[in-house]
């Protein structure tokens, strides 16, 4: 059977005859983003898994009370790349619906009055923090200002 790239790698593997659509070679890194994949998928288009998956999380983490707030101190470098993140998804929450008030108590510690204006930075590189990646040459650019 011919060979095929690996959607995760790139690298050309035989795939199983057993399994159609192969996408992922048998690298135990690509299985795994296959599954993440899968499961980012699952999330956003099944509401009964979605469900399922948050309460079993919510579970989860009343029986391991402070696990993020450890996580948090062991990785400080992940915890600010996570602070950037999510200033930047509150800034596109609210620069795509204008008139849809976000509910401030949503994100913890943040100020809904104050509206940080992100300036024309330039270009950078990106470098792997957390996901397995080759380092990525992005521009940064200017989001569009928020009118609440
Ligand atoms: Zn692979």
């Amino acid at each position: 059977m011919e060979q095929i790239p690996c959607t995760y790698c790139g690298d050309f593997f035989d795939p199983s005859p057993r399994h159609k659509n192969q996408t992922a070679c048998k690298k135990i890194e690509c299985r795994q983003a296959k599954k993440a994949a899968w499961q980012r998928f699952r999330m956003k288009t099944d509401p009964v898994y979605s469900a399922n998956q948050k309460s079993s999380n919510q579970k989860w983490l009343k029986a391991t009370p402070g696990y993020w707030k450890d996580y948090r101190q062991r990785n400080p470098e992940k915890a600010e790349r996570n602070r950037i993140l999510q200033n930047i998804r509150n800034r596109k929450a609210r620069c795509l619906s204008p008139d849809a008030k976000m509910d401030p108590s949503l994100i913890a510690k943040m100020d809904p009055s104050k509206c940080d204006n992100f300036k024309v930075l330039g270009q950078f590189w990106l470098v792997q923090v957390i996901a397995k990646m080759d380092a990525l040459k992005v521009n940064i650019v200017k989001l569009p200002v928020c009118y609440r």
